[in-house]
């Protein structure tokens, strides 16, 4: 066989699970699965599918070790979302390698990330690579839909095979200046989605005599302006302060005084630390009659409400009934999912910090907790494992990676892959070497 570089075996491998079209819904994740089994396999890696049904597996590998040591897992999902294209300039599954960059859906969300990890298992198992605990990858299905196929069901259903002291995702790793200083963000918490429905009630009619009916929807207005203009009380958690102290040297008196220092190193840190002072209320759908000449007896807003990491849901909903006031309305509070964090002092930190300070110097990582939320969250409830979201990334300019993901000519640059690739396998070294 020919010498390969890992930089043209992450690549070819990214190209390939680019083809599979795994689109959620339906998913198809088998089909990926398998070729990353093959894959393994060929490098003396030992996998396994777990399927609640046939078309939906998720895979698991491992390297196993000798001793009692901690097992780390290189977390990753194979599904991706939908992707129309009449608006890409290459086809979204055509795995095409292009002036130094990969593009297809999943290229960043997150097949490359995929096949870092992949690589990683293989090319440590053919360098005879043996942990004192055990390394483990998982590439998971149904992350982006959340229908109980990918690695909650795992969680519960195959809790042996995922289980794990310390676990590497997605969600962070961007290489951003602030206040001319390079950081990498790593994500170690995420908010929680805590979504509700807004029932106004009135009396329906009909609309050519609007008196004698009571309309739904301009009861709504006011409440819904009410939402709108809501600013919550701010509260600063763990994260952001480490993260403001880092940066600016300072610690933030207060929350007020976090976001102060925040714009004043610049107007985007601003922006991303202000969802994470507090929770949002975020109106954004609406139903009310179906028909034109029928006065609304209801009318729903849909609010899209995210709390702030270990923040009680009942003291939220009781906020938003005081905001709200009394009325002819009830709220229906549809899940809460995700609030979790993992702590900032650990093993895993020293590496994230340790891998940045020797491939980027004078770089460090800032930690950062994310408005929406990854699979993490199910390892830390399952097993209080300490998981972070961090696969590095410095070529890719952020806010233009920020704008393909989830959206046309997704793509990622290959510097960016190997460097990925570096990290997971100096991870591996670091926390289970
Ligand atoms: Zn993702």
């Amino acid at each position: 066989m020919a010498a390969t570089s890992l930089r043209d075996e992450v690549t070819g491998l990214l190209q390939e699970l680019v083809r599979v079209d795994t689109t959620n819904p339906p998913g198809n994740e088998t089909r990926a699965a398998e070729l990353l089994r093959d894959y393994l396999g060929g490098n003396g890696v030992t996998s396994e599918l777990y399927a609640r049904v046939p078309d939906r597996a998720n895979l698991v590998a491992r390297i196993p070790g000798a001793g009692n040591g901690p097992r780390l897992l290189l977390l990753s999902h194979t599904d991706v979302v939908f992707a129309d294209a009449s608006e890409w300039d290459a086809d979204p599954f055509g795995g095409e390698l292009r002036d130094g960059e990969v593009w297809g859906r999943g290229a960043l969300d997150m097949k490359g990330q995929v096949a870092a990890a992949a690589v990683t298992m293989a090319s440590l198992a053919r360098e005879g690579f043996e942990p004192s605990g055990e390394l483990l990858f998982a590439a998971t299905a149904d992350e982006e839909v959340g229908a109980g196929f990918g690695l909650q069901w795992l969680c519960s259903e195959h809790p042996d095979a995922v289980r794990c002291d310390y676990c590497i995702n997605e969600g962070a790793g961007d290489r951003v200046e602030l206040g001319g200083s390079p950081y990498y963000f790593c994500s170690t918490s995420e908010k929680t989605s805590a979504p509700f429905d807004l029932h106004v009630h009135g009396r329906s009619g009909h609309a050519s005599q609007p008196g004698i009916a009571d309309n739904a929807l301009v009861k709504a207005a006011p409440l819904v302006e009410a939402l709108g203009a809501y600013t919550p009380e701010r509260q600063l958690v763990p994260e952001i302060e480490a993260l403001l102290e880092t940066v600016t040297g300072e610690v933030p008196r207060s929350p007020d005084d976090a976001l102060v220092l925040a714009r004043t190193i610049s107007s985007t840190l601003g922006d991303i630390v202000e969802p994470l002072l507090s929770m949002t209320l975020t109106p954004t759908m609406a139903s009310a009659s179906q028909k034109r000449n029928v006065v609304p007896a209801t009318c729903t807003i849909t609010v899209d409400s995210r709390l702030l990491p270990g923040q009680d849901p009942e003291e939220a909903q009781a906020a938003v009934r005081e905001l709200l006031g009394d009325g002819d309305y009830e709220l229906e509070w549809l899940e809460v999912h995700g609030g979790t964090r993992s702590p900032l002092a650990t093993p895993l930190w020293n590496a994230v910090e340790s891998f940045i300070e020797s491939r980027d110097p004078g770089a460090r990582p800032v930690p950062i907790c994310q408005a929406g939320f990854t699979d993490s969250h199910w390892l830390r409830e399952a097993f209080g494992t300490v998981a972070y979201g961090f696969f590095p990334s410095r070529t890719m300019n952020p806010e233009v990676a920020a704008r393909l993901v989830h959206s046309a000519n997704e793509r990622v640059p290959v510097e960016d892959l190997e460097l990925g690739l570096d990290w997971l396998r100096y991870a591996a070294h670091q926390l289970v070497g």
